[in-house]
């Protein structure tokens, strides 16, 4: 049978530490789904979604087993969609513990079937955080040493 994992995130942007899970996950799985969570009612992203989709495509282009979806819908729900058996999430650190082990026992309880597979971080990717590149990008700072593409 065909192992899925869908690897959930907001990916905004999308960091060679994310890069690096799914490349390690492709060991694991047969399918990668990469599902950036998009709400379309609200415009709260800083990275163009489009533009993301497309850096995220091209980076995988000639790799078989990975593809890429915008979703704005339960990630469970989701999996079901993809016949996804597995989520694929990544750990750097405690707090990244605390926050997928919640997010995890509600994924188990909306769908039983549903796996959730952790991966620990590369150690040269793991002060790698979405959130400090969209504050250094901000400020006119240069990312592209976090990132496996160009902005
Ligand atoms: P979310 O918005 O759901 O927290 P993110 O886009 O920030 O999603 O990240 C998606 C997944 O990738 C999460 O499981 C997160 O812990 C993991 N992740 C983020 N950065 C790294 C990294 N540098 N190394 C490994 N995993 C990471």
């Amino acid at each position: 049978m065909k192992k899925t994992a869908l690897f959930p995130g907001s990916f905004d942007p999308f960091t060679k530490g994310h890069h690096d899970i799914v490349m390690r996950g492709l060991n694991l799985f047969d399918e990668i789904i990469i599902g950036i969570g998009h709400n379309t009612t609200k415009k709260n992203r800083y990275f163009d979604i489009d533009l993301m989709v497309s850096k995220i495509e091209s980076l995988y282009t000639g790799i078989s087993g990975v593809k890429v979806v915008v979703y704005n819908e339960l990630t469970s729900s989701l999996a079901k969609a993809h016949d996804a058996q597995y989520l694929l999430r990544g750990l750097r650190n405690t707090t990244d513990f605390e926050y997928e082990n919640t997010i995890s026992q509600m994924n188990r309880y909306l769908n039983e079937e549903l796996e959730t597979v952790f991966l620990i971080t590369s150690p040269e990717f793991a002060a790698i955080s979405s959130t400090i590149i969209r504050e250094v990008h901000r400020y006119g700072g240069n990312v592209d040493t976090f990132l496996p593409y160009k902005v």
